[in-house]
């Protein structure tokens, strides 16, 4: 797909910054995260990680899909993907600030005051925030969550527990989703609720050694209090601007996956060049160039797919729910096998951490499971399918 002049443009900084900045850092990425064993040590030295967030500034890169009433570019949800395709063609994982999903989700419900103390700082990376959903009991089954938010004057007790929560020790605060009407749950029964991170009553574990980078962490609540004006949207109805929030979030997954996923197959055309084996480079072996042209043809599928649901939120459709789980589902196992097929024809190199193969052949495995298993996803799309069909 042809992108616009300006659509070019961003791709081509994102491009230079991905080269210049993030891919000389690979090999000291693979050498920390070896090194750290199951430590909490972050793969990117802090002052390294701020240095690039500078930068990203200067570029004009940060906050290029934030509304312009925000402070943002205000250049849209494709322009975002675009520059995480190119930055996720290196395995440093510099997350492009800022966050999104989250600042989409309080755009949508935040009350003026919450947009002064949260949305506007998340918008100019004063601070920064963390969906807390998932609970040791409750995972893909959101519903099934346990954390009660109770009435208490005039605020609220929290009390419970979430896991796997994804960069906790340095956010500033979290969105809570909580159980506030017991017998309604799912249907007006889920609460939202901004909780800043040193709220008194909540406790946060030490990070949770996992196969890949990424060290999420446990959060405890114990009688911890906020006020009224901590309820983001509706009380009862954390549900469905969560989705959408969802929704933003697996664009950018999807984006994440096709670079990484470019970047293998650009390894496996170079190697299938060089490497020779019974007198002829890998290249002219029918068996290899199968992988070759298997890969490109998802990749590009996949990219079309995030390009797709990108420009339609950008149009201001605001259900793509059916959109981003099929991203979710054909980007993440797309770049499975992509990476598995580079590996194969890199043979033991693809195994070794002389090359970021094997680091994202791990890290990007968990990309199937958090944000919705691809089972759930799967579930989903046909259920959309068949109600549209239906209403047809
Ligand atoms: C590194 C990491 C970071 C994370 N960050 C966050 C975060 O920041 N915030 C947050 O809230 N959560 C976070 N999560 C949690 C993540 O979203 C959940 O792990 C995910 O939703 C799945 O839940 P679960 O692990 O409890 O799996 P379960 O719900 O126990 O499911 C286990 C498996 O069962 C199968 N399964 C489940 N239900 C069905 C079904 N209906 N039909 C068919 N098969 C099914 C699937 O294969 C699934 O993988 C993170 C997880 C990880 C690993």
């Amino acid at each position: 797909m042809k992108l616009t002049e300006e659509l070019e443009a961003v791709q081509q900084v994102a491009r230079d910054f991905a080269r210049r900045s993030l891919m000389p850092l690979e090999k000291s990425v693979i050498e920390r995260e070896s090194a750290r064993g199951l430590d909490a040590e972050p793969v990117i030295e802090p002052d390294v990680e701020a240095r690039l967030t500078d930068e990203v500034r200067e570029l004009g890169l940060w906050g290029i899909e934030v509304p312009e009433k925000l402070g943002g570019a205000g250049l849209g949800l494709l322009a975002k993907a675009v520059a995480v395709e190119e930055i996720n063609y290196s395995i440093t994982p510099f997350r492009l600030p800022p966050e999104s999903p989250n600042i989409s989700y309080l755009d949508s419900v935040a009350t003026p005051a919450q947009r002064e103390r949260y949305l506007d700082p998340l918008c100019r990376g004063d601070k920064t925030s963390a969906l807390a959903l998932t609970e040791a009991g409750a995972g893909a089954d959101a519903g099934g969550i346990a954390t009660t938010a109770v009435r208490d004057g005039d605020g609220w007790r929290i009390n419970g527990s979430k896991l796997w929560i994804s960069w906790a020790d340095k956010v500033d605060f979290f969105i809570v989703i909580a159980v506030t009407d017991p017998e309604k749950r799912t249907r007006g029964g889920m609460t939202a609720f901004l909780v800043d991170r040193d709220a008194e009553g909540l406790e946060i574990s030490k990070p949770i050694p996992t196969m890949g980078e990424q060290r999420p962490f446990g959060l405890f609540f114990d009688e911890v209090r906020v006020g009224d004006d901590a309820v983001l949207g509706e009380i009862g109805e954390a549900f469905a601007p969560l989705t959408n929030r969802l929704g933003v979030r697996r664009v950018e997954i999807g984006a994440r996956c096709v670079g990484q996923a470019q970047r293998m197959i650009d390894m496996m055309c170079r190697y299938s060049e060089e490497r020779h084996t019974f007198g002829q480079p890998l290249s002219q072996r029918q068996a290899v160039q199968f992988m070759i042209a298997d890969s490109v043809m998802e990749v590009h599928a996949a990219r079309l797919m995030v390009h797709d649901a990108a420009a339609m939120l950008d149009s201001g459709v605001r259900d793509i729910r059916l959109e981003a789980s099929a991203i979710k589902v054909q980007a993440t196992e797309m770049l499975s096998r992509v990476v598995d097929r580079a590996l194969q024809v890199h043979g033991a190199m693809g195994y070794s951490k002389e090359l970021p193969i094997e680091f994202v052949y791990r890290n990007s495995r968990v990309l199937r499971i958090l944000e919705g298993p691809s089972e759930i996803h799967r579930g989903q799309i046909a259920k959309l399918s068949i109600k549209q069909r239906g209403r047809a």
